[in-house]
């Protein structure tokens, strides 16, 4: 049975202190992970972003590459410190372009050897082929990116020697919290109940991508009491939140990879 938690069993569970979270775009991480976000920087845990391209492709209206990549940066902020966010930073790379090179591995190292979290939250390099605008090719680079830098270069002390001589040492990253993955990747469910409203405004912000306020809201609202009708039909109505007759819950789902623990041996 697929596992539910709060934000606050997750940080208190897995002690995580330090939450690293990257996205492809400005609004992706809201859109996947703003109420589990705010849940656990409510919790006390210290989150930061970091969103790899600028969304300058994104919205609706002529606008210019720069505007664009301005007004995208502004929404994002404001959107993260509504959420609690500590702060939000940008690799700069080109919307529509991004690539798991090794440039940007480099730069995802950077940003996880200087933070050092606990966890970190990526995008899914995975094609969910049942929905496929969640798989936009910059969401799968993004992925790729940030699952090769976990795996081994943020932890080899001889890669990257020029961020050691810098001070950023290798360090054993022990959580990914992958979002925007096919369903069937789920193993777990974040009971985000009484934090939907947080979520919603969070992507009010992005307002350039989401002119259509209601249709978005009605969008995400579904897609979260959904999952989690589907879930507890699968596993019987009410036994998963382990109170039979509860109300609706509202979850977000994850692939909870576990990078690192007392068992891992390096290579195998
Ligand atoms: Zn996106």
């Amino acid at each position: 049975m697929m596992p539910l938690m709060t934000p606050a069993e997750l940080a208190a569970d897995y002690g995580w202190t330090k939450v690293l979270a990257f996205g492809a775009h400005p609004d992706d991480l809201d859109f996947g992970a703003a109420a589990t976000v705010a849940g656990l920087t409510r919790a006390g845990v210290e989150v930061t972003y970091v969103v790899m391209t600028d969304g300058d492709a994104g919205g609706f209206e002529a606008e210019s590459q720069h505007t664009m990549t301005e007004r995208r940066h502004r929404e994002q902020r404001e959107a993260a410190a509504h959420l609690g966010v500590r702060d939000v930073e940008y690799l700069g790379e080109r919307d529509g372009y991004l690539e798991p090179s090794h440039a940007v591995q480099a730069k995802v190292v950077e940003a996880m050897r200087r933070h050092r979290p606990d966890a970190v939250f990526t995008m899914s390099p995975e094609r969910d082929w049942s929905r496929l605008q969640r798989s936009h090719p910059d969401h799968l680079a993004a992925g790729e990116a940030v699952v090769r830098a976990s795996y081994p270069a943020v932890e080899n002390p001889f890669a990257y020697p020029e961020f050691a001589a810098r001070g950023l040492e290798a360090f054993h990253l022990k959580w990914l919290m992958v979002y925007c993955h096919p369903a069937e990747r789920s193993n777990l469910a974040v009971d985000v109940t009484g934090l939907e409203q947080e979520k919603l405004a969070a992507l009010r912000f992005h307002a350039s991508q989401h002119p259509d306020v209601q249709r978005m809201e009605t969008f995400v609202l579904d897609g979260m009491e959904q999952l989690y009708r589907d879930w507890s039909t699968a596993h019987g109505t009410g036994e998963a939140v382990g109170a039979p007759g509860t109300a609706r819950r509202f979850v977000e789902t994850f692939q909870l990879v576990s990078v690192n623990d007392a068992s891992t041996i390096s290579g195998f």
